[in-house]
């Protein structure tokens, strides 16, 4: 599980500065399925950069299981990064040279990690992208470029994906599929997804909906 500890982070100067988020804490157990909604400049994106390590916040911190990630030192840190931890943003951010497949295992070539066959295979079935392996991002939909991306997060097998306004560039119909197979991703694999977005509709397929306003928890659900 994950445990936010009364985070903070102001960009720039700590008196004058933009107080991004002020004092944020909440657990977040094993295998939930979650989305933070809030406007824009409330502070999605920073609190998500903050949960996966990418940012260094003001006071406060974030542990995995027993591990302080800001007190880590950077191998650990790293470490943590790749296994436990996958991202996927608005933008998709797959590289135009490399086809899909490419794209997809390209975290475990960067790690000198061999292909798991099945687990890839699993992942792009169910993702419903097999037969666009072989094709450059160029030559894909936003949506499969964002199925792409999402192949890419899971290939390490991380416990949690970070997605930040995944949908942000999709039209109603595409966005809708990719939050359904976000699901997936959290029921057949397990896994812990985390949504941002500024759509409240987004957040009727989480089971747990966090709202966040200038910077702070204004409201936390949990349905059955
Ligand atoms: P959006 O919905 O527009 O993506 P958000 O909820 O993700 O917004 P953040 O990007 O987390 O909001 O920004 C929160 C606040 O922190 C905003 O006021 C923003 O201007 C400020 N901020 C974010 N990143 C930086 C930065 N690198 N330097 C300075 N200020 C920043
Ligand atoms: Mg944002």
């Amino acid at each position: 599980n994950i445990s936010v500890k009364n985070l903070t982070k102001v960009y720039g100067n700590t008196e004058y500065g933009v107080r991004a988020l002020n004092n944020v804490s909440f657990e977040i157990p094993d295998k939930q399925f979650i989305s933070v909604t809030g406007p824009s400049g409330s502070g999605k994106s920073t609190l998500l950069h903050l949960l996966g390590g990418i940012e260094t916040p003001t006071s406060g911190t974030v542990f995995y299981g027993e591990e302080d990630i800001y007190t880590l030192d950077d191998k650990r840190l790293s470490e943590i990064r790749c296994k436990k931890i996958g991202f996927v943003f608005q933008f998709y951010n797959l590289i135009p040279e490399l086809t899909a497949h490419e794209n997809i295992i390209l975290p475990l070539l960067i790690d000198k990690k061999k292909v798991d066959k099945d687990y890839l295979d699993e992942i792009v079935k169910t993702l419903g992208i097999s037969d666009r392996l072989k094709h450059l991002p160029s030559q894909m939909s936003g949506g499969q470029q964002q199925r792409v991306a999402i192949a890419r997060a899971l290939i390490n097998n991380p416990e949690v994906l970070l997605c930040d306004e995944p949908t942000g560039n999709l039209d109603t119909k595409s966005g809708t599929e990719v939050i359904e197979l976000l699901k997936k991703a959290h029921e057949v694999f397990g896994k812990t997804v985390i949504i941002v977005t500024h759509d409240p509709k987004v957040a009727d397929y989480t089971k747990r909906r966090i709202q966040i306003s200038d910077g702070e928890i204004i409201s936390d659900d949990f349905r059955h």
